[in-house]
């Protein structure tokens, strides 16, 4: 069966180009996907337009919008295991954080369909009498999504659920390496009743299926997640027809810890912030900043037990992580990490592929500490995207917070101590768009999402997730209008 989804049909590639998609837990193949180019993705946008400027869709009412978003959450739990299944292939990530991932899907389309019909405007006190002032919502028009690999689904559903609640038409580009689930979300948005055109599916590679949906003066909107290097060229290219713009991108996230805090928790929560998913988390918690006079202990306690983490593939029960996604990401990570050991970090555990022969023919990596770091090495500043956490050390409050922004990201931050007031004196000095105090990852759909500095620009989920797929009106109706007579009267 085809896989782009155009118009309401699903087509192949003009070019007939199709991409092997493997497990990257063994190369197990998952399956051969229709691989689109520019003039597929400029055929979905036709589509997307004229869907859009027929008006029937943003016409809908929003409580109807709603429904149907409701109406897929449904469709998605009816199908979580087969959906959880497909992610935990493309992604190599163990099964059971695949479930997990499907549940958040889920809550995300519901949210977004209970909140489609509120907030319709409001009424402005001019004033005057004679004068009905109203400030309306209305959609922004075609979307352009663009997705990365990591979390596949879950952040096409950041974007598509409040995209649709708020009554615009889209073309979605998920990334390249993990198309799958977006294929069957957009078989569940169909049987839902989602109308032709409204939504359209290209997979392939971002620079041709993806740039038209910056480049194309017919999209409206494009909202990227994805790196800053690629964040940047698109808000290049999206700056010719002034596009907006929604960016969520890296992070570098500082885990600071405090010697009040509980340390064993803390210690706990400090693996799960760096190593889940094996790093590939942008809200990944790789930079440890830990007060000097609990340094030894606690960074002894992580090695500790970080090397006691068992990799395997999506199926293992027994596996803890899995892979990295690819080849490539993994030569990435490595070149990091003999970047930190070139400029002086202490490799305290990792550092290198396990030998264990079971996982030769997937891409994995040792969870990997490196000590002895200060912000100015590049291992602080940049972004692995891997399982590798860097050490620093602070002395004080003022320390702990300068070298928890002394980064070009501002993606997420944690703090952990006992102290309240010194919990949210740190939480309200932090640069950052989330800061979780005695925690550490967890998200609601309910609160917004997105980056500081170089993290990005706009946000997803919450309120503001919405407002980013609306513009604002300003309708002024004067009831009683009579002559002014400011001219020659
Ligand atoms: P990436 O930038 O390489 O790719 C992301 C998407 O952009 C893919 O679909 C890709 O095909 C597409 N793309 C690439 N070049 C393009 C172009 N010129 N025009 C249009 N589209 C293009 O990122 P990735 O490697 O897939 O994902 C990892 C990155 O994503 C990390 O930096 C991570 O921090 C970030 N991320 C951020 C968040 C967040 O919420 N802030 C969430 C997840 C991932």
């Amino acid at each position: 069966m085809p896989q782009l989804y155009i118009d309401g049909a699903w087509t192949s590639a003009l070019a007939g180009a199709q991409r092997e998609i493997s497990c990257p837990a063994d190369g197990t193949p998952v399956g051969l996907v229709d691989e689109a180019a520019r003039e597929d993705t400029e055929a979905a946008i036709a589509a997307a337009r004229r869907a859009f400027d027929d008006g029937a869709w943003s016409a809908t009412p929003a409580r109807e919008r709603g429904d149907l978003l409701l109406r897929v959450a449904d469709l998605l739990e009816r199908d979580a295991a087969d959906v959880a299944r497909l992610e935990a292939l493309d992604t190599g990530k163990r099964l059971v954080e695949a479930e997990y991932d499907v549940a958040d899907v889920v809550s995300v389309f519901r949210h977004y369909g209970h909140v489609a019909a509120e907030e319709a405007g409001r009424v402005v006190d001019t004033g005057n009498v004679d004068v009905v002032s109203r400030v309306v919502h209305e959609p922004i028009g075609v979307c352009g999504l663009i997705t990365p690999w990591n979390y596949p689904l879950l952040q096409v559903s950041w974007k598509v659920a409040p995209c649709l609640a708020a009554g615009n038409t889209f073309v979605l580009k998920p990334s390249e390496l993990t198309p799958h689930t977006a294929v069957h979300l957009m078989k569940l948005l169909e049987e839902a009743g989602l109308p032709a055109g409204v939504g359209n599916l290209v997979l392939g590679a971002g620079a041709d299926a993806g740039a038209p949906l910056s480049e194309d003066p017919r999209v409206d909107l494009v909202s990227f997640t994805g790196g800053l290097v690629t964040g940047r060229r698109i808000m290049e290219s999206a700056a010719a027809t002034v596009k907006k713009v929604a960016l969520e991108l890296g992070g570098k996230n500082p885990n600071i810890v405090f010697a009040d805090a509980d340390r064993a928790v803390a210690l706990d929560y400090a693996l799960t912030a760096v190593f889940l998913h094996s790093g590939q988390v942008c809200s990944a918690g790789a930079r440890l900043v830990v007060e000097e006079s609990i340094h030894d202990e606690f960074v002894d306690g992580l090695v500790e037990r970080a090397q006691l983490i068992r990799l395997g593939g999506p199926f293992d029960d027994k596996a803890e992580t899995g892979p990295l996604t690819s080849a490539a990401h993994r030569d990435k990570v490595e070149a990091y990490v003999a970047r930190g050991l070139e400029e002086g970090a202490v490799l305290r555990c990792g550092g290198r592929r396990p030998d264990d022969p079971a996982l030769a023919d997937g891409f994995y990596y040792l969870p990997t500490i490196l000590d002895g770091v200060t912000s100015s090495m590049s291992v602080a500043q940049d972004e692995s995207f891997g399982p590798v956490l860097t050490v620093e050390t602070f002395r004080d409050e003022d320390d702990a917070v300068a070298i928890a922004n002394d980064s070009i990201y501002g993606l997420a931050g944690a703090v952990w101590t006992q102290d309240a007031g010194r919990a949210q004196r740190v939480a309200g000095r932090l640069r950052m768009g989330t800061v979780w105090i005695n925690d550490y990852h967890p998200y609601v759909p309910q609160a917004e999402w997105g980056g500081y500095k170089q993290s990005g620009t706009g946000r997803e989920l919450g309120q503001a997730g919405l407002d980013e797929y609306r513009e604002t009106k300003h309708v002024w109706h004067n009831i009683r209008p009579v002559e002014q007579r400011w001219f020659a009267g």
